[in-house]
C-alpha cells in the first residue's frame, strides 16, 4: 500500500508501553460479546425462501430493507429482524428474492445507523452500497468445475508478478479490447504496435508462475457510477471484502457480471498455467464510523486507543482487531471464500503485522486444507504504532513463529537498490559500498549461515527466517519509485544503457537468491512512473505500462525472460530448508568493495549443476575473480545471460565487468 513506513523498531519501543486501564476496559467489554463463529452468510436462499442473518450483539433493533434496484429509489419492503442466539438477528420470507437488493439498518443506543450491505455481501451493485441476492452458481464460466490452478509444492517454486489491472492493459499500445478490466487477461493474441505479444500471451512468454493482482475486492475510491471519468486507484481502501470491485467489470450495476468476469480471468490464467494471488487488506477499512463493520457492530472490529479513539497502525485512520474472535473469524472465512469460490491460489496480506500471529497461522492452515498449493505472504510491518503488543504482531521478525507464511525482505530490497524512500540513495547494484553483508543476508534468505554476519546487516540484526520459504525477495513493487525511476534518481550522469545494466544486476541478485522472487509488472520492459513515488491515485499517464517499450527495450526483456527461465530450470536457487542453504552455499572471501562472490555446491536441491559460481560486481571498476580450474559453462557475463550458456571457461582469472553478474556452472 502507499504507506511504507518502517516503524517496526520504533513501534516495538513505543508499542509495548503498558496499555492503560481504559484500553483494557474496551478490550474486555468486546471480549464479553457473544460470538457466532463460522458465520459467513448474511443471506441464504433455499426451497423454503430467503433467510437473512446479521451478527450485531448490541443492537436494539435491526431491519432489512429490500430494493428492486442497485441504487436510487425507495425500499420496496422492510423486514423487522428478530433476536437470535449468539448475538445474531434473523428474519425469513417464503419467497426466493433472487434479483432483489438489500441493506441492513441497525438501531443501537437509541440511534438508527446508516444502511449497510453488511459485512458478508458476496454480490453487490454499483459502488457496493446495496447487497444483491443472486444464485452464485449462475456466475461460473464454462468448465469452472474442472478449473485448477498450478500445483506449487513450495512457495519458492513461484515467480510472482505484481500487477494492477489498469496499469497492465489501459494503454492503447496493449492492443487489448477490455482495457482496465478483469477480462483484459482473458484475451489471447493481443499485440503491441510493433507486433510483440501483450496481455496473457506476454505473461506466458515471460514465464512467471503467478500473477499477484492488486486489491480486486470492492473498494471505495473509484466511482463505479462514473467510469468514463477514468479514475485510478490502487484499491487499498476496502469497502466490501467479499465481492469483486465493480470498476474492473464491464457492468458494475449487474452484480453477477463482476463475479463472472473475475472468475473468467482466473480461469484464463489457470488455463495458461498461471496462478492468481490476491492482495488483501483486512488491516483497515476506507471509512471509520461509516464502514460496514461500524454500521453492523459498532466498535467491535477495530482497535482503540485508551481514550476510545480509533488506533491507526495502518496510517489510514483505523486498524482492525484480528485478535478479537469475530474479526479473526471474518478474515479466515473471507480468504477461504475467495479460495473456494474464485479458486484463488495465494494471498498477499497488506501491512500484515497489524494482524496477530495466531490469526495468520489460522489463515495459512485453513487455506492449506482447501488446496496445499495455496501460499500466503505479507508485509511484515505496520505503518504506525498499534495497541497490539509487538510480540503478538505478524512482524517480519516473528515470521518463524508462523507456519506457511512468508514476508517481504526489505533487507535485500534496500541493500541492492538503495533506500526505498530516499530517492538518490544508492545501493549495492549502483555502486555504494557497505551493503555487501546485507546482500549476503538476502542471498541466504535471512536464515542462519556460518559466513553471514548479521551484526553488519543494515535492516535486520539477526537471522529471523527459519527457512527460505519464509522470504519474498524483491527490488520493486507498486510502492515507491519503480526500479527504472529509482535508478534514474540515484545514478546521476548515467545513460539509459547504464541504468539497464544496473537493473539487470539488481534483478539477477533477486532471482538467484534463496526465497521467492517477486517483480513489479512492466519491470521487464523497463517501465517507469515518471518519477512519481506514490502513484496510488495518479492518472493513467503515470501508471499505464507503455507496451511499445517491449520492442524498444528488447534486450532488457530477453534478459528478464532468461533470468526467470534460469531460476525455474534450476532447483539450486530454490532450496527449502535453512540447513541446505547453510551446507550448500559457500561465500568467497573478497576484499574489494561492492563485490559479493559465492558458490552453490553439491548439486543443491537435486540440481544437475554440481556447482554454480556467482560473482556480483556492483562497483564501477572491473573485478578480477579467481575461479577454480574446471569445465565451466558461462551462464551470465557482462550484462548478458542465457541458461543454455554463452560459452565456456576453464576458470582461472576472469574479469567481471562493472555493474554486472558473472554466473558460471559446472556439471562435474
Ligand atoms: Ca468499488
Amino acid at each position: 500500500m502507499h504507506f511504507n513506513i518502517h516503524t517496526i523498531f520504533a513501534a516495538a519501543a513505543i508499542g509495548i508501553a503498558a496499555p492503560t486501564i481504559m484500553a483494557q476496559d474496551i478490550d474486555s467489554r468486546y471480549a464479553s460479546w457473544p460470538v457466532c463463529e463460522g458465520h459467513d452468510n448474511e443471506v441464504k436462499v433455499d426451497p423454503t425462501g430467503t433467510h437473512f442473518t446479521l451478527w450485531s450483539p448490541e443492537a436494539d433493533a435491526v431491519r432489512v430493507m429490500i430494493y428492486d434496484t442497485d441504487r436510487n429509489g425507495v425500499a420496496s419492503d422492510t423486514l423487522d429482524m428478530k433476536r437470535g442466539d449468539k448475538g445474531t438477528w434473523y428474519v425469513s420470507v417464503p419467497e426466493k428474492l433472487y434479483g432483489k437488493f438489500y441493506t441492513f439498518a441497525v438501531t443501537t443506543g437509541g440511534k438508527t445507523l446508516a444502511e449497510t450491505p453488511g459485512i458478508w455481501a458476496k454480490a453487490v451493485g454499483t459502488n457496493g452500497h446495496r447487497a444483491a441476492i443472486i444464485n452464485l452458481n449462475t456466475t461460473n464460466p464454462e468448465g469452472w468445475d474442472k478449473d485448477r490452478g498450478p500445483e506449487t509444492k513450495h512457495i519458492t517454486d513461484a515467480v510472482i508478478y505484481e500487477m494492477h489491472h489498469r496499469d497492465f492493459s489501459i494503454d492503447p499500445s496493449s492492443g487489448i479490447v477490455h482495457k482496465g478490466k478483469f477480462l483484459a487477461l482473458t484475451e489471447p493474441g493481443t499485440k503491441s504496435p510493433e507486433g510483440l505479444a501483450t496481455g496473457i500471451d506476454h505473461l506466458k512468454e515471460l514465464g512467471v508462475t503467478h500473477v499477484h493482482i492488486l486489491p480486486s475486492y470492492d473498494y471505495n475510491s473509484v466511482d463505479e457510477a462514473n467510469l468514463p471519468s477514468n479514475q485510478y486507484n490502487w484499491g487499498y481502501d476496502p469497502y466490501n471484502y467479499n465481492a469483486p470491485e465493480g470498476s474492473y467489470s464491464t457492468d458494475p450495476a449487474k452484480p453477477e457480471t463482476r463475479i463472472r468476469e473475475m472468475k473468467e480471468m482466473v480461469k484464463a490464467l489457470h488455463d495458461a498455467g498461471i496462478g492468481v494471488v490476491m492482495d488483501v487488506v483486512y488491516n483497515h477499512t476506507a471509512d471509520n464510523d461509516g464502514s460496514n463493520f461500524s454500521l453492523t457492530a459498532p466498535g467491535y472490529f477495530y482497535r482503540h486507543r485508551a481514550d476510545g479513539s480509533y488506533s491507526d497502525a495502518s496510517g489510514c485512520g483505523n486498524e482492525t482487531a484480528s485478535d478479537r474472535k469475530m474479526m479473526r473469524d471474518f478474515i479466515v472465512n473471507s480468504v477461504k471464500y475467495w479460495a473456494k469460490e474464485y479458486h484463488i491460489d495465494g494471498f498477499r496480506f497488506d501491512l500484515m503485522a497489524i494482524h496477530d500471529i495466531e490469526t495468520m497461522n489460522e489463515v495459512a492452515a485453513e487455506l492449506k486444507k482447501i488446496n496445499p498449493s495455496i501460499f500466503v505472504y505479507g508485509e511484515g510491518w505496520t505503518a504506525g504504532d498499534s495497541p497490539l503488543p509487538a510480540a503478538q504482531r505478524a512482524l517480519k521478525e516473528n515470521v518463524d513463529k508462523m507456519e506457511g507464511v512468508a514476508v517481504f525482505s526489505d533487507d535485500i530490497r534496500d541493500a541492492v537498490k538503495g533506500h526505498y524512500s530516499r530517492s538518490d540513495d544508492q545501493g549495492f547494484a549502483t555502486g555504494k559500498p557497505g551493503n555487501e553483508e546485507t546482500v549476503k543476508i538476502g542471498i541466504v534468505a535471512s536464515t542462519a549461515h556460518p559466513q553471514v554476519d548479521y551484526a553488519k546487516g543494515n535492516n535486520s540484526k539477526f537471522a529471523y527466517a527459519g527457512a527460505p520459504t519464509e522470504i519474498i525477495n524483491y527490488v520493486s513493487c507498486h510502492d515507491d519509485l519503480t526500479l527504472t525511476d529509482k535508478l534514474a534518481a540515484s545514478m546521476p550522469g548515467s545513460t539509459e544503457a547504464d541504468r539497464q545494466r544496473a537493473a539487470r544486476l539488481a534483478q539477477t541478485i533477486v532471482f538467484t537468491s534463496q526465497g521467492t522472487p517477486f517483480m513489479f509488472a512492466g519491470e521487464e520492459v523497463f517501465r517507469d512512473k515518471k518519477g512519481v513515488h506514490n502513484s496510488y491515485k495518479s492518472p493513467d499517464s503515470i501508471n499505464a505500462i507503455d507496451w511499445s517499450l517491449k520492442a524498444k527495450n528488447k534486450g532488457q526483456y530477453d534478459y528478464y525472460r532468461n533470468l526467470i527461465r534460469l531460476r525455474r530450470e534450476h532447483p539450486a536457487f530454490r532450496m527449502t530448508s535453512a540447513d541446505e542453504v547453510a551446507k550448500n552455499i559457500v561465500f568467497d572471501k573478497v576484499k574489494a568493495p561492492n563485490v559479493v562472490s559465492y558458490s552453490i555446491k553439491n548439486n543443491a536441491n537435486g540440481d544437475e549443476w554440481k556447482e554454480i559460481k556467482l560473482v556480483f560486481n556492483g562497483s564501477t571498476s572491473p573485478f578480477v575473480a579467481k575461479i577454480p580450474r574446471g569445465e565451466w559453462t558461462i551462464i551470465a557475463r557482462d550484462g548478458e545471460l542465457n541458461p543454455d550458456g554463452l560459452g565456456t571457461s576453464k576458470g582461472g582469472t576472469v574479469v567481471v565487468t562493472p555493474t554486472s553478474a558473472l554466473i558460471l556452472a559446472r556439471t562435474k
